[in-house]
């Protein structure tokens, strides 16, 4: 199966992933991370197993999993969801995705299976293939403009040095950023999304910044920044991907509410062989 999912790799843009189902190996490689507690990794181990290449719009391909390896580091993580929940679907040929809630009107559990009524097959799960993906439109890094400016203090050997932190440049945060997003945050996991957005960060105001700049100030950007903006940072982030927000009846009291389908919670079954 063929996505257009760009991802950049040694300055050139492929721009279409072929998936195909994981080997017992990747499986296994994938599991070895969820024992180790890194789910990110886990993700990543699974969608390296999922690339049967990934090709350019004019017919260059890599398919070398060396080179699938180094591909998935840097693909952003939105396009590493779509890859592992379509290589699971190539997996088990059924894009069913169970669940279930609890209605907020009446209280009652709704379970969303597929079932055998009285001889008949009544499928209430959602279906990966009827959700909207909306792909990242490029591998490029993106400009955000702040809103509200804020100023970080740097003390140099010279004195105080404060930045004005007017804009930023990020690249699409990856599974690999995530990962060590949620490491550095060990003790405060709160703070795990700032940790890594500061992996991602390229460029303040229109300058590259060095690992030790991101290492330093990189996660104190993030929590500076006012509510509003990181709001806004969190819309830029969660507008590509797949759409998994859907509307349920109840099955008891016909009231109607909205809530996000676990796409995640779909890889992980395809984890443990379900
Ligand atoms: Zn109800």
């Amino acid at each position: 199966m063929l996505l257009p999912i760009p991802i950049r790799l040694d300055g050139k843009v492929y721009d279409v992933v072929d998936i195909k189902q994981p080997t017992a190996r990747d499986v296994a490689n994938a599991r070895m991370e969820v024992d180790r507690g890194d789910a990110h990794l886990a993700m990543m181990e699974w969608a390296i197993g999922c690339v049967r290449e990934i090709q350019t719009l004019t017919g260059e391909a890599i398919s070398e999993l060396k080179d699938i390896r180094r591909a998935m580091r840097v693909c952003p993580y939105q396009s590493a969801i779509i890859i592992s929940a379509y290589g699971r679907v190539e997996m088990t040929k059924d894009d069913g995705i169970e669940s279930s809630s609890k209605c907020p009107k009446c209280g009652r559990k709704n379970i969303f299976s597929q079932r055998d009524i009285d001889g008949e097959i009544v499928d209430r799960r959602d279906h990966l293939k009827s959700l909207g993906v909306i792909y990242v439109q490029n591998a490029e890094p993106f400009d955000f403009p702040l809103e509200y400016p804020i100023t970080i203090i740097r003390e140099t050997k010279d004195g105080r040095d404060d930045l004005e932190v007017q804009s930023i440049t990020m690249n699409w945060p990856t599974l690999a950023d995530c990962s060590k997003g949620y490491a550095s945050a060990k003790a405060e996991p709160a703070f795990a999304e700032n940790y890594t957005y500061a992996n991602a960060l390229v460029s303040v105001n229109g300058e590259e910044v060095s690992a030790s700049f991101k290492a330093t100030y990189g996660r104190l950007i993030f929590d500076k920044m006012l509510a509003s903006d990181v709001m806004r940072l969190s819309d830029k982030m969660l507008s590509v991907g797949i759409e998994s927000n859907v509307t349920r009846v109840c099955e008891h009291c016909g009231d109607s509410w909205d809530e996000q389908v676990n796409v995640m919670g779909f890889f992980a079954s395809g984890l443990r062989g379900k």
